[in-house]
């Protein structure tokens, strides 16, 4: 927990503190920011990206203590992509995903009993989790010839489990799932949605045997409150205006929108636009924020009028930035994030099989 020490810090103050603390830490610390961390944070890290791009960066460092501004499940995936030599830090263990908290591996393995009963062989089935989930989640994919999958590969990987013939259980984003099923020509009488809180998912016996593939029913919050409503008033205002999206959005949405992708696609569509291009993009708030202020030759808004913030992300202050790292100075290590061996192993098989696949 954060001390009264830090408690009582403007940002402001914790500014020329952060600077000290890095500089006297040097190549021992390498600090790695998601692109929906806050400015305030973001000026302090040494790469900036999406989860896996950030853990595989990590991977290649010299440095001892890699600092995650992130979620959790974040800065397990570098725990677990990272060599033993490493040791990641997150700033504030409570900052966890609520979509990923939305798939327990312990609700996970309920569900697969329920699915065996109903079907018989699960063995015709992959799981596949969205790298947006926890270690166990993806150790218990892993373990049964499953995969990992991220918003840039989820095509390929969808594609190549149902090449083989077999079903799929998607976790946790059913919009990612569903919205990816359909760029394969998927079509929704193919796929049900599996309601974590009832028995059977709340599905019938012929819906469970008949579907190609089951969608977990967890969502992101945050790309949850932009609506198919948000794109017809911004069009209604300005015809001109592309609407650039997220695959974690509501289906309606993801259908009408000009663009969708992954954060790090968003973030490329927007770098190689014309100048004096016209967007509404639908991600979190900080990073549409960062990119308007980074190109001011493009007019860049929100899609929608809520604010789309993730809270999660916003719990990494410079605060507990700079607790993590007064602390090292100091020869204390906080806030480890240290996966367990077993789940490592098992975690380790289903992000191999996505490399191998991409
Ligand atoms: S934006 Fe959504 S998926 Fe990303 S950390 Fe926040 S809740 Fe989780």
């Amino acid at each position: 927990m954060l001390s009264e020490k830090y408690k009582v810090l403007s940002d402001p103050e914790c500014m020329p503190l952060i600077e000290q603390a890095k500089k006297k830490l040097g190549d021992k610390i390498f600090i790695l920011g998601h692109h929906y961390q806050r400015d305030e944070v973001i000026q302090f890290v040494d790469a900036v990206g999406d989860s896996l791009m950030l853990s595989q960066t990590a991977a290649k460092t010299k440095s001892k203590y890699i600092i995650f501004c992130g979620v959790t499940f974040m800065a397990e995936t570098a725990d677990i992509i990272t060599g033993d030599d490493k040791i990641v830090l997150h700033p504030d263990l409570s900052a966890g995903c609520p979509m990923a908290d939305m798939a327990p591996a312990s609700q996970i393995r309920r569900a697969w009993k329920e699915l065996e009963k109903v079907i018989g062989d699960t063995s015709n089935v992959v799981p596949v989790t969205y790298i947006n989930s926890y270690a166990e989640t993806k150790a218990f994919c892993g373990e049964r010839g499953g995969v990992v999958c991220t918003s840039s590969n989820a095509d390929k990987i969808l594609k190549w489990a149902l090449s083989q013939n077999k079903k799929v259980f998607f976790f946790p984003d059913q919009h990612l799932g569903r919205n990816t099923a359909h760029r394969l020509s998927i079509t929704n009488d193919q796929m049900v949605l599996w309601e974590r809180e009832k028995e059977n998912g709340g599905l019938s016996e012929d819906k469970i045997k008949s579907a190609k593939i089951y969608l977990w029913n967890g969502c992101c919050p945050v790309h949850e409150r932009f609506k198919y409503d948000d794109l017809k008033t911004i069009r209604k205002r300005d015809p001109e205006i592309k609407i650039l999206v997220h695959p974690e959005v509501p289906e309606e949405l993801a259908n009408y929108a000009d663009y969708m992708g992954s954060t790090q696609y968003i973030v490329n569509k927007i770098e190689q636009a014309p100048k004096g291009s016209k967007w509404a993009i639908g991600t979190e708030i900080h990073l549409v924020s960062r990119l308007a202020k980074n190109h001011p030759d493009k007019k860049i808004i929100l899609l929608g009028t809520p604010i789309c913030m993730c809270s999660m992300m916003d719990r990494i202050s410079p605060q507990y930035l700079l607790w993590t790292l007064e602390s090292l100075v100091n020869d204390k290590v906080i806030n480890v994030v240290k996966v367990p061996e077993n789940i490592t192993q098992n975690a380790i098989k289903a992000l191999d099989r996505m490399f191998e696949l991409t």
